[in-house]
């Protein structure tokens, strides 16, 4: 029996539940008389046999492709529920899907057999009501950050790629190059509206806010990063500063830099020996350490430091400075100068003012190409690299096993503003650090898997050998990130540190989410590798 045939017979099973949502492959006709009628148009499904059915299996990361039988893009949170409850009534496993961009497979995988895609849901509004900016969760960050500025001149420091979607990269606690300066994008989060499933197997939707004395406040808590796909489907996010006030739209978040100061520097690999290397990430750690403090006018400065491997014959690292900072040129000359102090003088290779809008399209910050295959693993970092992780990471980086040009550590400023928000008031829990980064390798032929995934996991254990192979919470490391998850911090062949993944993205708040996920999904309808597990 072909997928096809599987699909429509249990669709067909399905008898009445599916009335009002029927869009199986419809005819083009049909769905233009549909628009005439009174009749409220359906939403789109989509099937095997459908042009887009087979492309719409995978995401942005190309390793991996699913084979869900139905693809649903509602346009509300009520189609979201009448979606959820018609794939429940055909027994399916569903999974939701925004922008696409899950490192992992948690979205295209063999298990998940519908798939709910927000992506219809991408609007960008001021809500009187809510005294907020209503963002879809489908809407990606680069509409994000165009409709709020145009309209109204704010934005929210989420981040960089403009591909990724409000509704994983918000409830996975995102991050970017403006959060030295104004914290992460759910520090600026005020409600959530999700669709979830009850202990009694009925859908619901609900709404959480920011306020302790909502009964969903724990919904809006877990959506400040506690990871996607674990608290039903997010359907609107409410973004509002707590420290706004009025009813003023322009007052409501922060307003961006009106331009920023873009840096891209090169350094020669050929002129890079192990002491060179050595001194260049000590210094980069070094004015890390020293400058990270919240509202400091160095915190307006991040950088992504770009060790590629040595075939790649270079070393980059882009920056971005608010260029209203008192200084700004000042400050980006002297962090420059620190990093390069005492190795070879890197190549600049561009110093240009742009509007911040423009800035926001920059390629230099946007991460793994979402048209490729590719592998990463994070860490936070609380002070300088030890020698242990730079000795690993030299080693790493001269692998000839590997010759990849696109494999390398992308290593980002951290702290600042980030740090000015207290572990437990949202579910990320790490406040203290001043880097993030990744080892991430990046790739496109399938035959190349192995080797590209085997050097990313061999040189991450290695950077953290002395703590079982991961950034096990301490005085030097403070764990992992859930926006880029990484199954095999579940695997004892690559974490033998004795905590658990949940324990590394999440630390002291894993009992909460434990909790919120039992009141949210207590029947873990939605299901992944890194489900939080249920209290
Ligand atoms: C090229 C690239 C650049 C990136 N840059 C950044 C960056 O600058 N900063 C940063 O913090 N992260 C970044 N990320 C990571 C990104 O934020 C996470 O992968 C995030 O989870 C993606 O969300 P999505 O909706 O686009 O992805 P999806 O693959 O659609 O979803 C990811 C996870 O969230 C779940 N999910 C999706 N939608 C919903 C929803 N509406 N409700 C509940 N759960 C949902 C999915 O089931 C899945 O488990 C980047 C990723 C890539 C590939």
């Amino acid at each position: 029996m072909s997928a096809t045939t599987a699909s429509r017979r249990a669709f067909l099973g399905a008898g009445g539940a599916l009335a009002g949502v029927f869009a199986l492959n419809q005819a083009p006709a049909a769905q233009a008389a549909s628009k005439t009628t009174a009749a409220p148009t359906p939403y789109r499904v989509i099937t095997p046999g459908s042009e887009q059915y087979e492309d719409l299996l995978q995401g942005t990361n190309l390793r991996w492709k699913g084979t869900a039988q139905r693809i649903a893009f509602p346009r509300t949170a009520a189609e979201t529920a009448e979606e959820l409850r018609t794939v429940l009534a055909l027994g399916l496993r569903p999974s939701a899907r925004s922008g696409g961009h899950c490192y992992e497979n948690f979205v295209a995988n063999g298990d998940n057999q519908a798939i709910i895609d927000t992506s219809a849901m991408d609007q960008v509004r001021w809500d009187p009501e809510m005294k907020a900016f209503e963002v879809g969760a489908g809407a990606q960050l680069g509409l994000v950050y165009q409709l709020l500025y145009k309209q109204w001149g704010v934005y929210a420091p989420a981040g960089n790629c403009p591909t990724v979607a409000a509704g994983g990269h918000i409830a996975g606690g995102g991050y970017g190059s403006m959060n030295r300066r104004d914290g992460l994008v759910v520090d600026h989060l005020l409600a959530v509206e999700a669709v979830h499933v009850r202990a009694d197997g009925t859908v619901a939707i609900s709404r959480g806010t920011r306020d302790p004395r909502d009964p969903h406040h724990d919904l809006w808590w877990s959506y400040t990063g506690g990871g996607g796909g674990n608290f039903g489907i997010a359907t609107r996010y409410w973004l509002r500063s707590p420290s706004a006030s009025g009813d003023q739209p322009e007052k409501a978040l922060p307003a961006p830099p009106r331009h920023v100061w873009l840096s891209t520097v090169a350094w020669d690999w050929a002129g890079i020996d192990e002491a060179a290397f050595t001194r260049l990430l000590s210094n980069h750690g070094r004015w890390h350490e020293t400058h990270s403090a919240p509202g400091t006018s160095e915190a307006t400065l991040f950088a992504q430091l770009k060790t590629w491997h040595r075939s790649n014959g270079s070393i980059t690292m882009d920056t971005i400075i608010d260029a209203g900072t008192p200084d700004a040129t000042g400050i980006l000359e002297r962090y420059l100068a620190a990093v390069a102090d005492g190795i070879p003088a890197p190549k600049v290779l561009q110093h240009r003012l742009v509007p911040w809008l423009q800035a926001t399209q920059w390629s230099g910050f946007t991460g793994p190409d979402s048209t490729r295959r590719f592998k990463g693993k994070s860490a936070y970092l609380r002070r300088s690299y030890t020698p242990e992780a730079i000795a690993a990471a030299y080693r790493g980086l001269s692998d000839p096993s590997i010759s990849n040009p696109t494999a390398l550590l992308m290593i980002a400023s951290y702290g600042g503003a980030v740090n000015d928000t207290a572990p437990a008031a949202t579910a990320v829990p790490q406040r203290d650090s001043i880097i993030k980064f990744q080892v991430v390798s990046i790739w496109d032929n399938p035959e190349d898997d192995n080797a590209n995934v085997a050097w990313t996991r061999t040189t991450y254990k290695n950077m953290f050998a002395s703590t079982g192979g991961v950034p096990l919470p301490n005085a030097d490391a403070d764990g992992a990130f859930i926006n880029y998850a990484d199954v095999d911090l579940n695997d004892q062949a690559w974490n033998t540190s004795g905590q658990s993944s949940f324990e590394l993205y999440y630390k002291s708040n894993l009992p909460r989410l434990k909790r919120a996920r039992s009141t949210y999904d207590p029947k873990g309808v939605f299901s992944h590798a890194q489900s939080i597990p249920l209290a």
